[in-house]
């Protein structure tokens, strides 16, 4: 009764038992035997394999342990990526062909160069003494012997357990049991050690990526060396040939952005424009005097009242040339003003001309009498914005008082207006 409850306890223990996930590597030369030990595991028929020339991986769920095993190839060639499996392997499954004698040098020395790697010493070890269905292959004391396994796994901490099998005896479930027995062991034994095995596969397969993720920045690192290196010569050779090299036919384009806000554009015109103003009217300081300054000062101000705008285009100095124009015309009539001061009825006129002038834009010639000038009068004003007002307009008259001759000069009565009742639109004359 009592073994009963310990049976039940221990089984109800393993069943609470998380799965664990374990990856074993199997290694061994071309030609011993390890896919069709694998295909036989998977429950493949292990026969007409063809040798493994990369790699391939099985998947198997043994008990608790969900297994992986990786089977490299051995050719010589490929030997060297094995070490890339090492890290995240709890364990390995060496394969040897027992029948081929010739080469069992060849294994020992296969064999040590894993044992003694850093991230395997230490490790549990199944041997598989391969192909014991064939005449002469070597029993397991003369492999043991042969590759000098005792020293070997003793000298690395290598927990060790040789099976002599035959991988093309049965697979599945009817595989050679010797092959079963020896992978029941390995995880036997990584399941007794399976924490302190865990927590180094985590540390060295960090290590391992760690150091992956180094060789791959170096490489290319070299990579980029050698490119700049080539491109370097390129252009020593084009510059020696006389011709530009790709580079330079071809520029890196700058890149600006075409679409900028349109206020920033108006205020930077509009900063422009006082810019010019300003050095013009400096220019005009110390050229002319006081009343040069004050005339086109007024000028200015009447035209910036008549449109701002015209200030802001690009066409100020069109605009500018006429206003020197009107500066001279102006000139020209004070003097012309002086000289006609005999009167006192040309003498108001003339202060009134000058009051008037300074509420102007556009000189006009109200004085019939007054002599030419010598200096032709200035030119036409300039179409578009910045055009000053030129001539006035004759006052209106109210429709309602307008008056109209007949053929012969004789006044006809005056226009009535008649708007419809209850309408705006439309005003009927009649
Ligand atoms: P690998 O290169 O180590 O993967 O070797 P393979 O699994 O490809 O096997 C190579 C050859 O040996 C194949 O022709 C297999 O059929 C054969 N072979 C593998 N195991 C045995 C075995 O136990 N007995 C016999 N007689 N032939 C085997």
């Amino acid at each position: 009764m009592f073994s009963l409850m310990a049976n039940c306890c221990s089984w109800f223990k393993r069943w609470r038992e998380p799965v664990r996930k374990v990856t074993l590597v199997m290694v061994g030369l071309d030609n011993a035997g390890k896919t069709a030990t694998a295909k036989g595991i998977q429950g493949e028929y292990p026969e007409d394999v063809a040798p493994t020339v990369g790699f391939s991986k099985i998947d198997l769920r043994q008990g608790k342990f969900e297994v992986t095993i990786f089977d490299l190839g051995g050719g010589k060639r490929i030997r060297g990526i094995w070490k890339n499996y090492y890290a995240e392997s709890y364990g390995v499954i060496f394969v040897v062909d027992s029948s081929d004698e010739e080469r069992m040098e060849e294994t020992k020395e296969t064999m040590s160069e894993v044992l003694r790697h850093p991230r395997i010493s230490g490790k549990p070890i199944l041997v598989l003494a391969n192909k014991q269905d064939k005449e002469g292959a070597l029993g397991e004391a003369d492999v043991i012997e042969c590759l000098s396994l005792e020293k070997l796994v003793n000298e690395h901490k290598c927990l060790c357990q040789i099976e002599p099998c035959s991988a093309v005896l049965g697979y599945g479930k009817k595989i050679d049991k010797s092959i079963k027995k020896g992978l029941y062991w390995l995880l036997h034994i990584i399941a007794r050690d399976f924490d302190a095995l865990n927590e180094r596969i985590q540390r060295d397969t960090m290590e391992q990526r760690a150091l992956e993720e180094q060789e791959k920045r170096e490489r290319a690192e070299r990579v980029r060396k050698l490119r700049e290196e080539r491109e370097q010569r390129e252009r020593e050779q084009a510059e020696l040939n006389g011709t530009s090299s790709l580079a330079e036919l071809d520029p890196e384009p700058i890149i600006v952005n075409p679409f900028q806000p349109i206020a920033s554009v108006i205020l930077e015109n509009e900063r422009k424009l006082e810019k010019e103003k300003k050095r013009q009217n400096m220019e005009k300081d110390s050229d002319g005097g006081p009343l040069n300054h004050k005339v086109e000062h007024e000028q200015i101000e009447t035209q910036s009242q008549i449109s701002d705008s015209s200030q802001k285009n690009n066409e100020l100095g069109i605009v500018e040339n006429y206003k020197e124009a009107l500066t001279q015309q102006l000139e020209n009539e004070d003097e012309t003003d002086q000289r006609s001061s005999e009167s006192d009825n040309s003498k108001k006129k003339t202060k009134k001309l000058r009051i008037k002038r300074s509420h102007r834009v556009e000189p006009v010639n109200t004085d019939d009498s007054a002599p030419k000038s010598p200096i032709p009068p200035p030119p036409p004003p300039p179409v578009g914005w910045g055009t000053p007002k030129v001539t006035r307009l004759p006052k209106l008259e109210l429709l309602g008082e307008t008056r109209h001759n007949d053929f012969y000069g004789k006044p006809l009565p005056p226009l009535a207006v008649r708007q419809r009742p209850n309408s705006d639109a439309h005003d009927v004359i009649s």
